[in-house]
C-alpha cells in the first residue's frame, strides 16, 4: 500500500480494477498513450514536404511590473506574450491537411510548459501541452479550414508569473516542420460518425448499450473478448432520426462483465469495458483532476503553494482567497463553484462508502478541502468572499508588488441559501468528525438566516458580477434552491420551520412548470419565473438539476404533506419531458438543451441575465439559431445545443445537470427508462458522441489535449464541452482547443461525480 502524500495522510487509493488493494498517489500520472494526439501521430501520411527553417523563442521569466487587466476586471491579466513566426508564403497549404513539427522546451524549473500555435485561418490559438527538456512531436489538422493565399505559422508563450520552482529563462526550439497530406482527417463537425463510436470508458451492465456506426454499415456485428473469442452477435440496424440516417449496433442483451471490442465488417472499435465496477476508475480520475486544481496547496509536479497573497477584505478583516480549487484552465476561483464541487465529492463519497471504502474516504478528504475554503471565506455577517478572475502565479509574499486585493465580496442571499444547503448536507455525512459536524450545523443555520433576512429586505439578488456563474439564476431556480436547502436543514434538524420553508418555496416552482403540452407533446419544463415568457436554459454553467433535487427531497422528507401529490406530479411531468426530448438527439443519448419559445429575446431582463455580453444582433441570431433546431409548433422549437453567442459555449455541465435530473426522477419514480437517459450522459462524456472521443483525460480512448494552460496536462481533466458550428445546431469539436469549449473545468468533474453517485 502506498500512502497518499502531503496533507492527506492515511488515505489510500485502489488501482484500477483492484478496489481497496493498492494505493495511488495523486495526481495520477497522465497517460498520453490512448490520447487523440497519440492516435494522430500514428495516422499514415500519404505525402509530406518539409518547410524551410527552424524557429527559436527565448525570453526571461522575470516580471517585475504589475499585470494589468481591463477596468472592470483589473487583475484578470497576464504579463504579456512572447511570440515568433515563420513565413509560409511559398507553400500552397490547400494541398495539405495537417502540419507537423517538434518542439524542444528548455524552461528552467518549469513544471507546466506549453505554447500556443496559430495560423491565420484557424478560429483561435491551439494550446500544446509540452514535456520540458525533451523533444515533443506535434501535429495539428488544418484541412477543415479554407487556407488559400499567403500564410504564416506563429508560436507564442504567455508570461504568467513565476511559480515556486520557476527559473530565470525559457527557451523553445521548433524544427522538423512538415506540411502533410493524410488519408482523411478526423471529423470535427456534424452528427455522422466516421467509424464505430461507443463509450470507450464503459457501459453499465444494466440498461441499453448501443454503438453508432456510419449509415452505410450493414450486416452483422459481434462483440469479442480480449482473447478474440466472439461472445455476442447481432444485426446492425438502420435508423432514421431527426439527425439523419445512422447504423446502430445494439448489444443491450449482453451484460457479462469484461473488456470487449465491437467488430462490424472490417471495422473494429476501441476496447471498452462492461460492468458496474468500472465507475471507480472514472471517479478516481475526476478526483485526481480536482485535486490537481487545488489552490493554496503544493500540487506535486504542478505548482507550489499558490495565491496566499490573493486577498479579500471586508469590515476591517482580510482573508486569503488561496484555497479551494482553481476553477478552470485559468486560475480563477469562485466560492459557489467550490461549494458545488465539494457537495459532489461528498455525494460520490456516500455512493462509494460500501463499494470502495478507501476511495470514499479520499473523496471526503477532498470535499473537506473545498469546505475549508467556503467556510473560512465567510465573514460571519452574511458577506462572503465570492470570486476573482485570475491568470497569474503570485510570489506568495504579503506586501509585495503583486498582491491582489480585488477579490469580490458580497452579501448574496442566493449564495447563502445554496451554501447553507451544502453545509447541512456535509454536517449529516461527515460522521467521522463530530466537531466539524457541529460547526457545519451552526453555519448552515446562520447562513440560511442571513439569506432569509437579506431576501426579506431586498428581494431577489441583483447579481452584480457577470463572470460569476450564478449571474444567470432565474427566480424559479432561486426558489428551487431555497426549497432544496431548507429540506437539507430539515433532514438535519427535524425542525418544522425548515420543512415549511421548503414547501413554501416549492409553490413558486410549481407555478413555473408548464403543464399543458406545446408542440410535439412537450410539457413539464420550467419557466424562469411566473411571467412564463422565458423557459429555463443554460449557456455553460447549469444548476438545472436543482428542480428535481428540490421536488424529490420534498416528497421524501414530507410524505404526508398536502402538496405531496403535486410535487410527485411535477417530477413525473419532468420525467416525461426528458423522455420526449430524447427523440431529437437519437441515436445519440445526449439530452437536448430543451424547448425554446420564439419570443424569449423580448423578455430582456431574463435574456440578458442568461446571455452574457450578447452581440448587437442577439435577437436576430437567437431567431436564426432556433430555426436550426426543430420547430414543434408556430412558437416553439427544440434545440439540441443551447442558443449561445460568444466564447461561453460548450454543454457538458448542461447535459450532466440534466443527467442528474434524469437520475433523480428515474430513481424516485422507479422508472428505468428515465435512469437509462441518465446513464447515456456518462456514455456521451466517455466517447459515445459523434467524434468518438472521451472527454475525460485518461479514461477510455482518444481523449484530446485540452486548454489547461495553468496547471498543464492532468489526468481526469474535462472540458466545458462540445460547441456548435456558427449558428447551426450541429456539434463542432475542433482539435484547436481554445476557451471555453475545450478549456478544462472542475464544474464538469463535479457534475460527473454527482451523476455517477446516482447509480
Ligand atoms: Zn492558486
Amino acid at each position: 500500500m502506498v500512502m497518499v502524500s502531503g496533507a492527506i495522510p492515511g488515505c489510500v487509493l485502489p488501482a484500477p480494477g483492484q478496489a481497496g488493494q493498492a494505493g495511488l498517489e495523486l495526481p495520477l500520472e497522465p497517460d498520453r498513450s490512448r490520447s487523440f494526439e497519440a492516435a494522430e501521430r500514428e495516422r499514415p501520411v500519404l505525402e509530406e514536404v518539409p518547410v524551410e527553417g527552424t524557429l527559436s523563442l527565448a525570453f526571461s521569466t522575470d516580471t517585475p511590473w504589475r499585470a494589468k487587466g481591463p477596468a472592470d476586471d483589473p487583475d484578470y491579466a497576464t504579463y504579456g506574450n512572447r511570440s515568433v513566426r515563420l513565413d509560409l508564403s511559398g507553400y500552397d497549404l490547400e494541398g495539405y491537411d495537417r502540419i507537423a513539427f517538434r518542439i524542444l522546451p528548455s524552461c528552467d524549473g518549469a513544471q507546466v510548459v506549453n505554447l500556443d500555435c496559430w495560423l491565420p485561418f484557424l478560429p483561435a490559438n491551439h494550446l500544446i501541452s509540452l514535456e520540458n527538456n525533451r523533444w515533443n512531436e506535434c501535429t495539428l489538422n488544418i484541412g477543415n479550414y479554407p487556407r488559400k493565399g499567403p500564410q504564416h505559422l506563429r508560436f507564442s508563450a504567455t508570461l504568467r508569473g513565476r511559480d515556486l520552482t520557476t527559473g530565470d529563462s525559457c527557451r523553445f526550439r521548433i524544427d522538423s516542420i512538415f506540411l502533410q497530406r493524410t488519408a482523411e482527417i478526423p471529423s470535427e463537425r456534424g452528427w455522422q460518425p466516421t467509424g464505430i463510436v461507443l463509450s470507450t470508458g464503459g457501459y453499465y451492465s444494466a440498461g441499453p448499450k448501443t454503438a453508432i456506426l456510419p449509415a452505410a454499415c450493414t450486416g452483422r456485428f459481434s462483440l469479442e473478448d480480449l482473447r478474440g473469442k466472439t461472445v455476442f452477435r447481432g444485426s446492425i440496424q438502420a435508423e432514421e432520426t431527426t439527425l439523419g440516417r445512422f447504423a446502430v449496433a445494439d448489444f443491450s442483451r449482453f451484460s457479462r462483465e469484461g473488456i470487449y471490442v465491437l467488430r462490424a465488417g472490417d471495422q473494429v472499435s476501441r476496447p471498452f469495458p462492461i460492468g458496474d465496477g468500472n465507475w471507480d476508475s472514472a471517479a478516481r480520475k475526476a478526483l485526481s483532476f480536482i485535486f490537481g486544481q487545488r489552490c493554496g496547496y503544493p500540487v506535486p509536479r504542478t505548482h507550489g503553494t499558490c495565491h496566499l497573497d490573493l486577498l479579500a477584505h471586508h469590515g476591517g478583516e482580510t482573508v486569503s482567497f488561496g484555497g479551494g480549487w482553481h476553477d478552470a484552465g485559468d486560475l480563477s476561483q469562485q466560492s459557489l463553484q467550490t461549494g458545488d464541487v465539494a457537495y459532489a465529492l461528498l455525494e460520490a463519497s456516500e455512493h462509494f462508502r460500501d463499494i470502495d471504502p478507501a476511495l470514499a474516504e479520499r473523496l471526503r478528504e477532498e470535499a473537506r478541502w473545498g469546505l475549508d475554503f467556503t467556510l473560512r471565506t465567510r465573514f460571519g455577517d452574511g458577506y462572503r468572499a465570492s470570486s476573482v478572475g485570475l491568470l497569474i502565479w503570485q510570489d506568495g509574499k504579503l506586501d509585495t508588488f503583486d498582491d491582489i486585493h480585488t477579490v469580490r465580496v458580497q452579501d448574496n442571499a442566493f449564495d447563502n441559501y445554496l451554501q447553507a444547503g451544502y453545509e447541512a448536507y456535509a454536517a449529516r455525512v461527515l460522521t467521522e468528525d463530530p466537531m466539524m459536524q457541529d460547526y457545519l450545523l451552526r453555519t448552515a443555520r446562520a447562513d440560511f438566516a442571513f439569506a432569509e433576512e437579506k431576501f426579506a429586505r431586498d428581494g431577489y439578488d441583483r447579481f452584480r458580477f457577470p463572470y460569476e456563474h450564478c449571474y444567470n439564476t432565474s427566480h424559479s431556480q432561486w426558489m428551487a434552491t431555497v426549497s432544496w436547502a431548507a429540506s437539507q436543514l430539515y433532514r438535519l434538524t427535524g425542525e418544522d420551520f425548515y420543512a415549511d420553508k421548503a414547501a413554501e418555496a416549492a409553490r413558486y416552482v410549481l407555478e413555473c412548470q408548464e403543464t399543458e403540452a406545446v408542440g410535439g407533446g412537450l410539457r413539464g419544463f420550467f419557466y424562469r419565473d411566473t411571467d412564463r415568457r422565458s423557459i429555463v436554459h443554460y449557456i455553460h454553467q447549469s444548476r438545472e438539476q436543482v428542480y428535481m433535487q428540490a421536488l424529490t427531497e420534498l416528497c421524501l422528507t414530507q410524505p404526508s404533506h398536502p402538496d405531496r401529490a403535486r410535487w410527485e406530479g411535477a417530477v413525473r411531468l419532468f420525467g416525461d419531458y426528458l423522455k420526449a426530448l430524447m427523440a431529437y438527439t437519437a441515436p445519440y443519448g445526449m439530452i437536448p438543451s430543451g424547448v425554446y419559445a420564439a419570443g424569449e429575446y423580448l423578455d430582456t431582463d431574463n435574456f440578458y441575465a442568461l446571455h452574457l455580453f450578447p452581440p448587437a444582433d442577439a435577437a436576430e441570431r437567437y431567431t436564426r439559431q432556433l430555426s436550426q433546431g426543430v420547430q414543434v409548433d408556430p412558437t416553439h422549437y427544440v434545440k439540441r445545443f443551447p442558443v449561445w453567442f460568444n466564447i461561453f459555449n460548450g454543454n457538458n455541465a448542461i447535459l450532466l445537470s440534466l443527467g442528474k435530473s434524469a437520475a433523480l426522477c428515474g430513481r424516485f419514480l422507479e422508472d428505468p427508462a428515465i435512469t437509462d437517459i441518465a446513464r447515456e450522459q456518462v456514455y456521451w462524456m466517455l466517447g459515445k458522441n459523434p467524434f468518438g472521443q472521451s472527454m475525460v483525460y485518461g479514461e477510455g480512448w482518444d481523449y484530446p489535449d485540452m486548454d489547461s494552460f495553468s496547471s498543464g496536462l492532468l489526468t481526469g481533466m474535462m472540458p466545458v464541452g462540445i460547441r456548435t458550428w456558427e449558428d447551426t445546431d450541429e456539434p463542432w469539436w475542433p482539435q484547436v482547443n481554445n476557451a471555453c469549449y475545450k478549456e478544462v473545468w472542475v464544474t464538469v468533474a463535479g457534475k460527473l461525480l454527482s451523476l455517477i453517485a446516482e447509480f
